[in-house]
């Protein structure tokens, strides 16, 4: 699949569910309100519409949410998706996690074919961990976490970056990740969905300053490996371990975007940053063959637009995007 930009589209993320044991401050409000269950996609019609996905040329896929290992019998959904491992058709098969579930699953997960997970983990701090989440408890992950490590699973570990809350802990992670032998990622954080009393503007801190932060402590050299997602990557030569930074604010990453995202309802949004989507499931389920499926995949495509252009600003207080990262997955 070739966009109107010359990029081809290789990379699905499917939000399997937009439910989470988590309520973190960034992501979403306490009260959060979820869709009726009618709405959502069966496991059976996802793997049919990631299937789809994957005969028009996509060669990774990545299960997120919400929190994907909370959706009932997610596993089934894995374990069928990997058929495509088996066949060649596509590359890498792997997900997006708090962690909370991971003890549970990740010996499965590897069995499955999954090689690697991001589990996100803003602060080593319990508490600090505890008032981020809202509801998660870092021992649990930490679990998760070495229960990964030790199915063989690669970590790579995700941290957006808050002002004022995990801006001094940088460090830490680096050092910690290096001893388990982690990659990282700090995120800046996006305007996206309401999330109740806390200010964007109040969480905001630029990547670029957290960089040259870090450069005064670490050796950050330059290297050109690309995840196949928008992270730009350094290696730190003190631990050996990559450093990835996602900066949608300071730099637009959008001209080698090769990724659409799925929502747990088949509604298909061709960026992250816009409001444009097409609804898949209607397609999906006019007829048990997958013709006009592929069609309105072919026609979302033709219309993914060239970026977006995220702004927090104290005149902007709205958020850029009304939908919460729980709904396209992060
Ligand atoms: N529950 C899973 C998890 O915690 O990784 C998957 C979904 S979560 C929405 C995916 C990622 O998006 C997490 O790393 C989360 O920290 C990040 N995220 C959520 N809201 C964000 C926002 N407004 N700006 C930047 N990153 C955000």
């Amino acid at each position: 699949m070739i966009d109107p930009f010359g990029r081809t589209i290789s990379y699905l993320r499917v939000s399997v569910t937009d439910r989470c044991d988590f309520r973190c401050v960034y992501c979403m409000a306490e009260d959060m309100t979820f869709l009726p269950k009618a709405e959502i996609l069966t496991l059976e019609e996802l793997d049919r519409l990631c299937s789809a996905f994957v005969r028009r040329g996509v060669r990774k896929l990545r299960l997120t949410g919400g929190e994907p290992l909370v959706r009932k019998n997610v596993m089934g959904l894995v374990r069928s998706l990997s058929r495509h491992l088996g066949s060649g058709a596509l590359d890498d098969l792997t997900l997006t996690t708090n962690g909370s579930q991971l003890a549970r699953y990740a010996g499965e997960l590897a069995h499955c074919g999954v090689r690697r997970v991001n589990v996100s983990i803003d602060t080593l701090d319990a508490k600090k961990f505890t008032a981020i989440t809202r509801w998660g408890r870092l021992d649990q992950v930490f679990e998760g976490v070495a229960a990964a490590k030790s199915a063989g699973l690669a970590v790579k570990i995700n941290a957006v970056a808050l002002k004022g809350v995990n801006e001094h802990e940088f460090d830490e992670l680096i050092e910690w990740c290096g001893k388990e032998g982690f990659d990282l990622t700090l995120i800046e954080v996006m305007p996206m969905g309401d999330i109740g009393g806390e200010n964007r503007v109040d969480q905001y801190l630029p990547l670029s300053l957290v960089r040259a932060r870090l450069s005064q402590r670490w050796t950050l050299e330059d290297i050109d490996y690309r995840s196949g997602g928008p992270a730009r990557y350094v290696r730190i030569a003190e631990t050996g371990r990559r450093l990835g930074f996602i900066t949608p604010l300071t730099h637009n990453f959008c001209e080698s975007c090769n990724r659409v995202r799925l929502t747990c309802t088949g509604t298909l949004y061709m960026c992250l940053g816009q409001d444009d989507a097409a609804d898949l499931r209607q397609p999906l389920r006019a007829s048990p063959d997958d013709h006009l499926l592929e069609a309105a995949i072919d026609d979302a495509i033709a219309r993914k637009p060239k970026g977006h252009d995220f702004i927090i600003d104290r005149r902007h207080q709205a958020p850029a995007v009304a939908r919460h990262m729980s709904v396209t997955g992060g």
